[in-house]
């Protein structure tokens, strides 16, 4: 039996997450479950599993979690505050950490998942992506075991020789990271400045956040991608190529020396990389309808549109500049993609806006989690600078 905390139990993945769980009570109980401030929801997950703790982050929420949980008489022990979540993700009972909190926010408690040596099932991208080498050190150093859920790294990781790296030895040359090509794939560079936060949430192939979905739209997602597999598998961006496959079925491939190339394939549910990483090295039922592949018919691939898709190029020049640069990179976006959700921005800003905090960033080298904060930090007030003078329309 597996003691399971869920950080982000209230969001796409968490929820996916717990649907997987609930097809496996004899080998998995959910310990713990978190929420920013989505108590509705959380109220009715701790019903449902009845966890031994609950975490709101969001204080002002506190009391009404902890009436609910009185009234519903549940052993739920209720915690708030961002602090909680490092407790969580460190309890004695606690075996595997989903992490599945979105942006910059769920960085601290997934390391402290890591100091505690517990299975990390990473969904959280933008923690590694802003922390470089310091989670997969820390991972390393306390023996914690950092399986990706991403859909795409989680296909790699099933393709790899055992050691899971790009070496020579294992005779891998190459990663090919495929790409939906998001909402936005046929539009006209011309319209993109006009489209709306519905229509960039509106994914054809995959329901999930709104920060994601807008990631997938600008093709951003993608260069956070490249930037997670150079981390995880040890490679340089050289050898990860992009790859549009508009029908989600192929969820990435490795290239070897003698000419394979080995995929993994399914349908685009997120079940499939969750149940992998919770039972690895087993294989558990994940509720997924399985793939019919007369059914799919058609499966396509082609170059991504750099042109009009400048996120990706900003991501391959965040990681080949190296340092925190990729952590300037995410907090950038994370402050555009959110200007944009609230009208502030046009979806052609986001990249612009990107582009002018990298080029004036500066970027240490930065080995401890305050350096990486202090780096954050400014680049999100750089980005909310930029976006001020944007809407005064004084440009740069
Ligand atoms: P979501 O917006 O649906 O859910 C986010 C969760 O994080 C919610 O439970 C929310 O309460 C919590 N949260 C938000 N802000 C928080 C804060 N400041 N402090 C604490 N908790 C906070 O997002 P999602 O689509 O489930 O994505 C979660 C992560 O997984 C993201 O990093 C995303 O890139 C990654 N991911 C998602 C998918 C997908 O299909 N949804 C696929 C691959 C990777
Ligand atoms: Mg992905």
């Amino acid at each position: 039996m597996k003691g399971v905390a869920v950080l982000g139990s209230t969001g796409s993945i968490g929820v996916s997450t717990l649907d997987v769980l609930a097809r496996h009570p004899d080998r998995y109980r959910v310990v713990a479950l978190t929420a920013h401030r989505n108590v509705g929801r959380l109220i009715e997950q701790c019903r449902q599993h009845r966890p031994a703790y609950a975490v709101i982050v969001d204080k002002d929420e506190a009391a009404h979690l902890r009436q609910a949980v009185d009234d519903l008489r549940l052993p739920t022990r209720v915690l708030s505050g961002k602090e909680a979540l490092d407790t969580i993700a460190s309890l004695e009972e606690v075996d595997h950490v989903m992490a599945a909190i979105v942006g910059a926010a769920g960085l601290q408690a997934t390391l402290s998942a890591a100091r505690a040596g517990k299975r990390i099932l990473l969904a959280n991208k933008e923690a590694l992506v802003m922390s470089g080498r310091l989670l997969i050190d820390t991972a390393r150093e306390h023996g914690a075991e950092l399986l990706p859920i991403d859909s795409e790294h989680n296909a790699i990781f099933q393709c790899l020789p055992p050691k899971r790296h790009v070496s020579d030895d294992g005779g891998v040359t190459r990663i090919l990271l495929t790409a939906s090509g998001g909402p936005f794939l046929r539009t006209p560079a011309s319209e993109l400045a006009d489209v709306t936060p519905e229509q960039a949430c509106n994914h054809p192939n995959w329901d999930m956040g709104r920060k994601i979905s807008v990631d997938s739209a600008t093709m951003m997602n993608k260069g956070l991608e490249v930037i997670e597999a150079c981390l995880l598998f040890d490679t340089d961006p050289d050898k990860v190529q992009v790859v549009v496959h508009p029908q989600s079925i192929v969820h990435s491939l490795v290239q070897y020396v003698d000419g394979s190339v080995l995929a993994q394939l399914g349908n685009p549910d997120m079940r499939t990389p969750i149940a992998h990483a919770l039972a690895w090295p087993g294989r558990i039922d994940a509720g997924v309808t399985p793939l019919d592949l007369p059914a799919v018919g058609r499966l396509e691939f082609e170059a991504p549109d750099q042109a009009r898709f400048p996120c990706l190029r900003l991501a391959f020049e965040a990681i080949r500049h190296g340092a925190t640069m990729p952590a300037v990179l995410n907090a950038a976006n994370e402050v555009a993609v959110e200007a944009f959700l609230d009208r502030r921005l046009g979806f052609d800003g986001i990249p612009m806006v990107i582009e002018q905090v990298m080029s004036k960033a500066e970027t240490p080298a930065a080995a401890s989690l305050d350096e990486i904060l202090a780096v954050d930090r400014q680049a999100r007030e750089q980005a909310l600078q930029v976006i001020g003078r944007m809407q005064k329309g004084t440009g740069t």
